[in-house]
């Protein structure tokens, strides 16, 4: 992906990172994300600070969000895809324009009220996130605990910001940025990384997002519908960037089974 949308300043790129749990992630986990992971380590316990359970290192991939969105519409317009904005009260005016044949249903929260899905398991979390200047941070450093996850996560190609979170708030429909979260992300973020103070704090922005989640998961599926065939794509919770691109080979590959990845 980094390679076709322009390279190292597309939006992507590559950042060390480390985590810890304040409990122990199952075997299964571990042994998944090793096979996969470039040089990945496990901490040895008496590394870890005071109340962790374990920790690991990595070399991962960072996202600068905006950016990365942007590069990758530009690189599908240049590939003859056409981008046409519109509300939908119903799932089957999607097949209102000429000619279409399949509707990817990628509503996210959306499918919770859209007409012909209106599936009530899915639910909002919401996360509010401080991005602050500070060029000096080139590592990602993440701690999760059972209720709440703390992050510091450099953008790339951004001049030097830097997302510091998060909040874990599940059913919260409020889109507001409220002071007394950005004062407690604020507070986990510089215990977890102390050398962000090394210059001077420099907010940049606060912003409140409600991840898609849906109760059991993804749904990836396909219905064949009078109007023709729906592919549904959505439920990607806190995990959109990470597995969308997973998820969208899952879903192509319903409707052609043998088409060659994205
Ligand atoms: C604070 C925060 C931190 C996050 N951190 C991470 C992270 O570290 N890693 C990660 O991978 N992900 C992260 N995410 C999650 C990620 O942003 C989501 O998983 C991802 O955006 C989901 O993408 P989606 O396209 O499925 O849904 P969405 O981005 O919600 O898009 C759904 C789209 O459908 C449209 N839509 C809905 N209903 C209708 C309708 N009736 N008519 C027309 N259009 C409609 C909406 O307008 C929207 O554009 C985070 C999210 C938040 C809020």
């Amino acid at each position: 992906m980094q390679k076709r949308l322009g390279g190292r300043d597309c939006g992507i790129d590559k950042l060390p990172i480390t985590e810890y749990w304040d409990f122990k992630p199952s075997d299964r986990k571990v042994k998944s994300i090793q096979q996969y992971l470039a040089n990945f380590a496990i901490i040895p316990k008496k590394e870890l600070p005071a109340g962790a359970e374990f920790g690991v290192s990595y070399i991962t991939w960072n996202f600068n969000c905006p950016l990365l969105l942007n590069n990758l519409k530009t690189y599908l317009c240049s590939h003859g895809v056409k981008f046409e904005r519109r509300q939908l009260k119903h799932i089957s005016q999607g097949f209102l324009s000429t000619n279409v044949k399949v509707v990817f249903n990628c509503s996210g929260l959306g499918a919770r009220s859209l007409g012909g899905i209106e599936d009530s398991t899915v639910f909002p979390v919401r996360g509010q996130v401080v991005i602050i200047n500070a060029p000096h941070i080139r590592q990602n450093k993440v701690r999760w605990g059972s209720d709440y996850a703390t992050y510091i996560i450099p953008r790339p190609n951004s001049g030097g910001q830097v997302v510091l979170g998060g909040l874990i708030q599940k059913h919260n429909w409020n889109g507001d940025t409220f002071a007394c979260d950005t004062q407690d992300i604020l507070r986990r973020a510089t215990d977890l990384l102390p050398d962000i103070l090394k210059l001077p704090l420099e907010i940049l922005r606060e912003s409140t997002g409600l991840r898609p989640y849906r109760k059991a998961g993804v749904r990836i599926e396909k219905e064949k519908t009078k109007n023709g065939i729906i592919i549904h794509n959505y439920g990607a919770g806190g995990y959109g960037y990470q597995s969308g691109y997973g998820m969208a080979n899952a879903a192509t590959g319903l409707l052609v089974p043998n088409i060659s990845k994205l």
